[in-house]
């Protein structure tokens, strides 16, 4: 007779908020018992007859163990492309510019590679899910659809990976092509439908067409509304009284949506009112819009993360993430869902707790994944990162982490400092 742990894994002398230490066992891809540290419940089998156990065990001395994060919005295709395509005016205009002609370069081999990185990094950080857009258009066709649905394959049970279709202009004459671009990325394995309204002519022709395109295909929505400063922008409301009006019956979730950030905070409530009657998930991008927003300003430039605390008040589901990684989009990023609730705090005023929710939780929710906790019964996603709290654990951002998925540890970074002989002892 062995343990009732079945060959699990044991998280040991893991601290609690409350000063308290437990031990944890991750049984069957899930959290099982959870008892005080060191007692016999969590150690030992507490089966009838059961034996000693002879699980692994991982001592988190030092640690902070958290739900692990999710990555609600990726740009994979387009990450780690660098000083290869480089943004000129280093604004939203330049960076479209530059994505459209490194295109031609983007081939199979080179996007896998790039894609597989930035996964590679993001997981060491902690991430066990990736939402990703992924470009569909002229030029490119549905080429790195199908690079990442095969890359989709090869992670299956280690990451959860989803792909957005992201194809555009969609409206009119001009949107056939991406139009028929989409139907094929979608018959190649694409989850979900993308687009970005706010820069077609036509935003609510646009909309129609992403939502005729979703409903046909029984798949969800995750729309780019909209990354400008117009107060007067209106398509997060529209997007929001179409969802409504149809009675669309599938996930939506908008990102950015900056022009929220700039617009009478009346103004604010009532659109946020509408997308919480919608259930749509807003996902703030801080990083991707503190660069390539507000440049024109020159000086007391906004922000242009959008409106997280109101949103939040009327309800909506907030979520976080990273966009773009050191592309022409955004040259930054650590690829590191801890640095995006380090943003979220700094630039877009949250409190702690708060900013982790948006990049673990919150981003679980909105992508339509099972709800992830430190607590019994719950899917066993987990990242342990060096630190004494969650707020000493996101200011610092250790590169100190366990990552653990489905109740397995799939990545594991280590630190090593050592100072030099004349440092005082
Ligand atoms: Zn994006």
């Amino acid at each position: 007779m062995t343990c009732d742990h079945a060959n699990g894994l044991i998280l040991t002398n893991v601290s609690r908020d409350d000063g308290t230490s437990v031990d944890i066992a991750l049984e069957h891809g899930r959290i099982g018992r959870i008892s005080a540290s060191g007692s016999a419940e969590a150690t030992r089998g507490a089966a009838p007859g059961a034996s000693a156990c002879r699980c692994e065990r991982l001592d988190l001395s030092g640690y902070v163990l958290l739900p692990a994060p999710a990555e609600p919005h990726a740009h994979l295709d387009k990450a780690l492309l660098g000083a290869r395509a480089v943004n000129r005016t280093e604004d939203l205009d330049g960076a479209i510019e530059a994505i459209i002609a490194a295109y031609a370069s983007m081939d199979e081999a080179d996007t896998l590679a790039r894609a597989s990185e930035a996964v590679r990094q993001a997981v060491a950080h902690g991430t066990t899910a990736i939402r990703t857009h992924v470009d569909c258009r002229a030029g490119i066709g549905s080429r790195s659809v199908r690079v990442l649905a095969g890359l989709r394959e090869r992670l299956a049970g280690l990451v959860d990976l989803q792909i957005v279709a992201l194809a555009g202009p969609v409206a009119g004459a001009e949107g056939r092509e991406h139009r028929a671009l989409l139907a094929e990325s979608l018959e190649a394995g694409a989850d979900a439908v993308g687009g970005i309204p706010t820069l077609e002519e036509d935003s609510a022709a646009s909309v129609a067409e992403l939502i005729a395109v979703a409903s046909e295909y029984g798949v969800g929505m995750d729309l780019h509304v909209d990354e400008t400063l117009d107060a007067d922008a209106q398509v997060l409301r529209l997007l929001a009284d179409r969802i409504i009006g149809t009675g669309f019956a599938h996930p939506v979730a908008a990102s950015h949506c900056v022009s929220l950030s700039v617009q009478p905070v009346e103004r604010i409530r009532e659109t946020a009112a509408r997308v919480a009657e919608a259930g749509i998930g807003i996902v703030a991008l801080p990083q991707t819009n503190l660069y390539l927003q507000g440049r024109e300003a020159g000086h007391a430039a906004p922000r242009g993360i959008t409106a997280v605390r109101l949103l939040r008040e009327a309800g909506v589901t907030v979520a976080g993430g990273g966009d773009n990684w050191r592309d022409p989009f955004n040259p930054m990023g650590r690829i590191d869902a801890f640095e995006t609730a380090s943003l979220l705090v700094a630039a877009g005023h949250q409190r702690v707790a708060e900013a982790y929710r948006s990049v673990s939780v919150d981003a679980r929710t909105v992508m339509g994944l099972e709800p992830v906790a430190v607590e019994t019964g719950a899917r066993a996603e987990l990242v342990a990162i060096r630190g004494a709290s969650l707020s000493d654990a996101i200011g610092r951002g250790s590169e100190e982490r366990i990552v653990i998925s489905r109740g397995r540890v799939i990545a594991r970074t280590e630190v090593r400092t050592e100072l030099g002989r004349d440092w005082p002892r």
